[in-house]
């Protein structure tokens, strides 16, 4: 059977429905070359200002799935359980919290994407240990799940195909933002990692898609009835993305706030958000049998270093050093640093999460286009957080910085990020709301 592309776009444009048969076409005929991008762009655009039938989004959301391979990972005998954050500006939660997890008893087939934008990606965060490796093999990702429970990879070439290609497209026509775009890319790369059960951090402020708690439930919502649809319970966290998380920004910055969270010294925002996200895990994946449970068994790996001993394993297994974890000056670091004062005292009312973000990707910290180079010892600390108060002259953050020009660069947006105020401002708490 074959369709004429302009006029499921028209279909689409109009506010009609197409058939799962339309939408499996496109997403085969596209994924094979033999659909050019910018009518693939129209559609896209169609959607986003018309969006999907419940029954669009789930044919879609297969086509996609099954564009390419989807990993069997049966031989492994623990739950299966995987955690994905729609992304932010600090955002290294994934870190600490996958060896926390699977020292617990639940294995985690963890697939990362790189930083784009002013939100940070996981497998350069990783990268920044020397020698470690994100890019596996199949059958040694599976292996490695065997063997120790958890792999940190980058998603490999033949995994759901057609959304690294929508993807981009997306992000050069203006189209990453709608519920059903987002929703479908992200669960067609999980379903396809062959899991037991999903918990979303999905980021609500200024440094996250979605502004507002509304879209957040939104995309929250749709991405647990994807999940229900294919037999895998999801379990979905509305987080604050205002400000930034814990207190680092940029790649060896964060890996050491990591190894803190670890470690059990992290700051409070940090570790609250990675126990609390571990508590979902260990519930979905069977060995806990609720929140309190679940804390305790977090807080005895953190303290008795088992968490510790699984991550030194697995950056063993990925050709990384683990003395890492216990001297800090083997990550990449920068040259210079800079300070960042208050102008004035006050009390902090806000601490741009956007700002912060994207004056680390001006630093050097991210790209702002997929093929650009990332820099990994260069980073921002936070040292004022919304509440805090401040003198005049108080550090509000030091820059950590190689070349002068990227910190001229970084500087007028990161000087933006603070709004002081005389009155403390009314607490803003760090989970909004869970959607399950
Ligand atoms: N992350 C994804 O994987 N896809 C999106 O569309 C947005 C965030």
């Amino acid at each position: 059977m074959s369709y004429s592309m302009p006029e499921l776009i028209g279909t689409k444009r109009d506010g009609g429905h197409l058939e799962p048969a339309e939408l499996e076409w496109i997403i085969a005929r596209y994924t094979a070359d033999e659909i050019p991008d910018y009518q693939i762009s129209a559609l896209l655009m169609a959607i986003m200002f018309r969006g999907m039938s419940q029954t669009e989004l789930a044919a879609w959301t297969d086509a996609m799935l099954h564009s390419g391979d989807v990993l069997d990972l049966s031989s492994t005998d623990m739950p299966k359980i995987d955690k994905h954050s729609t992304g932010g500006v600090g955002d290294k939660i994934s870190i600490p919290l996958a060896p926390l997890v699977v020292a617990c008893g639940v294995a985690i087939p963890m697939m990362s994407g790189r930083g784009l934008g002013h939100t940070g990606g996981t497998l350069d965060k990783l990268e920044t240990i020397p020698g470690f490796r994100t890019r596996l093999d199949p059958d040694v990702f599976a292996r490695q799940l065997d063997d120790l429970g958890l792999v940190l990879a980058g998603q490999s070439e033949t995994l759901v195909p057609a959304d690294r290609r929508i993807y981009s497209l997306r992000d050069a026509s203006g189209t990453v933002p709608s519920v059903p775009l987002i929703s479908s890319s992200i669960m067609s790369k999980k379903l396809a990692e062959d899991l037991d059960g999903l918990v979303l951090d999905v980021k609500i402020g200024s440094g996250a898609f979605m502004k507002d708690v509304a879209s957040g439930r939104e995309l929250a919502e749709t991405m647990v009835g994807i999940g229900e649809s294919h037999d895998t319970p999801v379990v979905g966290l509305l987080t604050d993305m205002d400000q930034p998380l814990g207190t680092e920004v940029g790649n060896a910055n964060e890996m050491i706030e990591s190894i803190a969270i670890l470690k059990g010294y992290g700051p409070d925002d940090t570790t609250e958000l990675t126990l609390r996200l571990g508590e979902e895990m260990l519930i979905l994946g069977g060995v806990a049998a609720d929140r309190g449970e679940a804390r305790s068994q977090l807080d005895a790996v953190i303290a008795s270093g088992s968490a510790l001993d699984v991550f030194a394993r697995v950056i063993e297994a990925q050709g990384g050093d683990p003395r890492v974890l216990e001297d800090q000056s083997l990550f990449p670091s920068a040259d210079n640093v800079h300070t960042v004062v208050a102008k004035k005292s006050g009390f902090v009312e806000r601490c741009d999460a956007l700002a912060v973000g994207r004056s680390a990707v001006r630093l050097g910290a991210g790209r702002q286009a997929k093929e650009d180079e990332v820099d990994p010892g260069v980073g921002i600390s936070v040292q004022a957080k919304v509440g805090d108060e401040v003198q005049e002259g108080d550090a509000l953050a030091t820059v950590s910085y190689n070349t002068s020009s990227q910190l001229a660069a970084c500087l007028p947006v990161l000087e933006t990020a603070w709004i002081l105020a005389d009155e403390p401002p009314a607490p803003r708490p760090l989970i909004l709301g869970e959607v399950r």
